[in-house]
């Protein structure tokens, strides 16, 4: 492209930011920041029904955690203010006064038990035409006729008929629809709302935006779209139209779909790093040329490719969400990973809000304990609940059996009088004490640290057994070795 390149996210703010809005918004601010261009973000709020006041911020707060900065929009302003759709209904009505005076639009005063008669003779008929046109040629007395009835008219646009409008998309390459498959439709509602096919071309022109990146869902649109530019002489934007993310099952998400992650709040609620949701969203659909699989986003801006974006559904893999999590979380700053995990803690009631030097270094050592095997924040609680437990839980009738072995008591009655008298309990301390353990008792490997591990955490694998044993503490180990050998 020569000329800059203009995107927009353009959601209707109607809650949180869903993953598929996620991944139009990265893919416009990947394109824009490749191409030196600009992210536009833009508010569709004229639906009232759908409305919600706190839907505009919460969809900005997800782009923000993401990490996707905004060039314009309804914070930072920008020049083609204002924003949000509800506040430039001022200026659609010179355009629909020049489609109704050049005969591409019309009134229209037919009543919904009008067109919900007609619908049903066409279905009777089986017949699936849209709007029958029967508005485009009322007679002067007809109009006053509807008006002295106080009609309010919806303004239609007249589609030619037997027309091919076909496209080259950026993503799924060439695009047809015969118009006659299109029956007019309404721009402008009795009430001066502008329908959002009318509405968003407007804003799009207005906007200078030159690549139109948005879900699949809108594809049969983009005809109605086209034909509005036409007949309004305005230049039309490059389209790509993103195929769906279905879940595992192969099927399309519902928005109350449990089995996937959806929306952004979740993520931050849960504790994932961004940047890794980021890169995971990348690949929803976009595949890069070699084997690479973790992307900063430099990296993302500087490879990606609309021509690279499959035409097919891309699926939530959680398997791959997991695993680019845990691979950020393994490289992530201990101090960030302490960031993440500790209000879980918190929240849990299992470590205080105001924590002592003390108490504050031991949940660190706890959550270095286990960043090598965190995906997300929220996991430590799971991961670490023995830790908080008075009694040792087993994990399963196999661990559980484990603790009947003869060894046992042998191996763990040494480790307790050890504990006993142990001037200090650092990891490397309790390293020794059990060599020395070993050397009394003759038990060695599996037989030494399986017993000891299952008698203090109820499990079978977990950590390093000496960080572990160290973080438990002398109180709760000698506890929980005396309560087995009792
Ligand atoms: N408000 C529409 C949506 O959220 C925008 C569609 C478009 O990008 O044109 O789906």
């Amino acid at each position: 492209m020569n000329q800059d390149v203009r995107v927009r996210y353009a959601p209707s703010p109607t809650g949180h930011l869903h993953i598929g809005g996620a991944r139009t918004a990265l893919f416009d601010y990947l394109m824009a920041r490749k191409h030196g261009g600009q992210f536009v973000v833009r508010f569709e709020d004229t639906d009232q029904t759908r409305h919600k006041e706190s839907g505009i911020q919460d969809q900005l707060d997800g782009l923000r955690w993401l990490g996707l900065e905004w060039d314009e929009s309804v914070d930072v302003g920008g020049p083609y203010a204002p924003y949000r759709q509800t506040e430039r209904l001022h200026l659609y009505a010179p355009y629909t006064d020049q489609l109704l005076a050049s005969g591409h639009a019309y009134h229209c005063y037919c009543s919904e038990e009008d067109l919900e008669k007609e619908r049903a003779e066409q279905e009777a008929r089986g017949e699936m035409g849209g709007y029958s046109g029967r508005c485009r040629h009322l007679t002067p007395e007809q109009v006053e006729a509807f008006r002295a009835e106080g009609r309010k008219p919806s303004v239609r646009f007249k589609v030619p008929s037997g027309r091919i409008i076909a496209f080259e998309d950026r993503v799924r390459e060439h695009v047809e629809f015969e118009s006659d498959g299109i029956g007019d439709f309404i721009i402008e509602r009795p009430d001066g709302m502008p329908t959002y096919n009318y509405a968003v071309v407007l804003d799009d022109v207005l906007m200078k935006i030159n690549l139109v990146i948005r879900g699949e869902e809108h594809l049969s649109n983009t005809p109605r779209q086209i034909l509005l530019y036409e007949a309004l002489g305005l230049p039309i934007p490059e389209f790509a139209h993103l195929a769906l993310i279905l879940n595992e099952d192969r099927k399309k998400m519902s928005k109350r779909d449990e089995t996937v992650l959806q929306f952004m709040n979740q993520y931050a609620e849960l504790g994932y790093i961004p940047e890794a949701v980021l890169n995971f969203i990348a690949l929803l659909g976009w595949s890069p040329v070699g084997e690479q699989e973790i992307f900063s986003k430099e990296e993302l801006i500087e490879q990606f490719d609309l021509g690279r974006v499959s035409k097919s559904p891309a699926i939530f893999d959680t398997h791959k969400l997991n695993h680019l999590s845990n691979a950020y979380m393994k490289k992530a700053d201990l101090d960030r990973v302490i960031g993440l995990c500790v209000p879980h803690l918190v929240k849990a009631g299992l470590v205080p809000a105001e924590r002592t030097a003390e108490e504050q270094a031991w949940v660190e050592k706890l959550v270095a304990l286990y960043q090598e095997q965190l995906t997300y924040g929220a996991e430590i609680v799971p991961l670490s609940s023995m830790f908080f437990r008075d009694d040792v839980e087993m994990e399963n009738e196999e661990t559980a059996a484990i603790l009947k072995e003869e060894s046992v008591p042998v191996v763990l009655g040494a480790f307790l009088s050890k504990v006993e008298t142990a001037q200090d309990f650092a990891p490397e301390t309790i390293g020794a004490m059990l060599k020395e353990v070993q050397k009394e008792t003759g038990f060695k490997g599996k037989q030494l640290f399986m017993p000891t591990r299952v008698a203090l955490t109820g499990q079978m694998h977990g950590r390093d057994l000496n960080h572990t044993i160290h973080l438990l503490g002398k109180e709760k180990v000698a506890a929980r070795l005396r309560l087995i050998l009792s």
